[in-house]
């Protein structure tokens, strides 16, 4: 990379669907970031949910080093021992009895959207291919994935979507059972809303979703694409609930920063997949399945789940005594280390403000919409690097409190 790479080229040579911040970083290590001129930041945002394990971990670098050094690729006409070996981790570990890989969060909803309709086409029919979803929720950026999210401004100008979709209100069963019916074939939900604000569902809510889905005999198709592997404290959120899903996606941290996804199905469901319904050029590569496998074996154990809860509540102390003293956010809530500070209603809109000024002090965090200040940091960030972070932060809110 040419040392002369700047923020203006973003401008000059790359699309304009995204507006990065202005800083550029070129080194991480555990929480922390370096930027071009060496300016040092404390990483509250985690690459959105993905580096759960921080940057450059030991683990992860071993893993990427010794594949790079056997086999990057080979494509599906042959199987590899990486994706064997993370296929079996995942269903020894989870409800799963099958795994398919991809290389997004995207990609593992697409093929999850698919196999539900397939299911349905193959047990009952070409009818059965109704999809309930949820107002906020998010999925992807594929056409099908946008159309299942709940965000209209995803789907706008990119239309005809396709049909046969419908969206409920989250933790609201009566607003599910004005949509579910026998044409169903899947009710798509994320245990935690993690675009959409940061809301974890209620027991009642997704109990409630499993008996809609048993006597319409739809799949409830699980997205833990942010809340999974580790993030809520257990492997995937579900495991909060004591409720099974029919399929479960995972990407973003289980491939702890390189681009890794997954689809969870259990046995009776998987079947539909036979040769030839779905398939992905990367999907199971060698080298994102040797980083995944180190990742979700390194994250599945009981010091980093029991760490994630003690983090947690640092994370909701510093929090609180920031509002206490400057008043900016209504509630503060979310599982684990997803977490959302929702602004109070003088700062309504307000919450991407904070992400500049923070920048400037040295934090990197995200918004969840225009009202929740949101966090996603390494699920094995320091305790000092958490109080410096908040310190940060608390300057970065005094500054917008400053300017209203
Ligand atoms: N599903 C959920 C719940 C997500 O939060 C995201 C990304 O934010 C996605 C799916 C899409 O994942 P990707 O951006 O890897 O395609």
């Amino acid at each position: 990379m040419p040392a002369s790479s700047t923020r203006d080229d973003f401008d000059k040579y790359m699309a304009p669907n995204y507006s990065p911040q202005q800083a550029i970083p070129v080194r991480g290590e555990g929480s922390r970031l370096w930027d071009q001129e060496g300016r040092e930041y404390i990483d509250f945002a985690g690459g959105i949910a993905v580096n759960a394990l921080g940057h450059c971990h030991p683990a992860l670098v071993g893993a990427l080093t010794e594949q790079a050094n056997k086999l990057w690729h080979l494509s599906n006409v042959y199987t590899n021992e990486p994706a064997l070996a993370l296929s079996r981790e995942l269903v020894e570990r989870t409800f799963a009895d099958k795994v398919f890989f991809c290389s997004s969060g995207g990609e593992a909803n697409e093929a999850a959207f698919k196999l539900a309709r397939r299911w349905g086409f193959d047990n009952f029919g070409e009818k059965k291919h109704k999809i309930v979803s949820f107002k906020q929720s998010f999925h992807g950026r594929t056409l099908f994935t946008v159309s299942v999210g709940g965000q209209p401004k995803y789907t706008e100008g990119f239309g005809p979507v396709p049909g046969g979709i419908s969206h409920a209100t989250f933790n609201d069963l009566d607003s599910v059972r004005a949509l579910i019916d026998d044409d169903t074939c899947a009710v798509v939900v994320e245990p935690i809303q993690g675009e959409g604000g940061v809301t974890p569902a209620t027991p009642e809510f997704l109990q409630g979703l499993r008996e809609l889905c048993d006597q319409h005999q739809a799949l409830l198709v699980m997205d833990e694409v942010q809340s999974g592997v580790g993030r809520s404290g257990k492997l995937y959120a579900y495991m909060h609930y004591g409720v099974t899903p029919d399929i479960l996606t995972s990407a973003k941290a289980i491939g702890g920063g390189f681009p890794l996804g997954a689809m969870l199905a259990s046995d009776r469901v998987a079947k539909s997949l036979v040769v030839g319904t779905h398939g992905s050029t990367y999907g199971g590569n060698p080298l994102a399945c040797a980083v995944g496998l180190a990742a979700v074996t390194t994250i599945d154990t009981p010091d980093v789940l029991e760490g994630v809860e003690r983090r947690h509540m640092l994370f909701r102390e510093h929090l609180e005594v920031i509002n206490r003293k400057h008043g900016v956010f209504k509630e503060i809530r979310g599982m684990g280390l997803l977490i959302g500070a929702e602004m109070s209603d003088d700062f309504q809109g307000k919450a991407r403000d904070i992400l500049p000024l923070a920048l400037e002090e040295g934090l990197m965090a995200l918004v969840a919409g225009p009202n929740v200040l949101r966090m996603a940091p390494s699920l094995v960030i320091s305790e000092v690097e958490i109080e410096e972070g908040m310190a940060r932060l608390e300057l970065a809110i005094e500054r917008l409190v400053g300017q209203s």
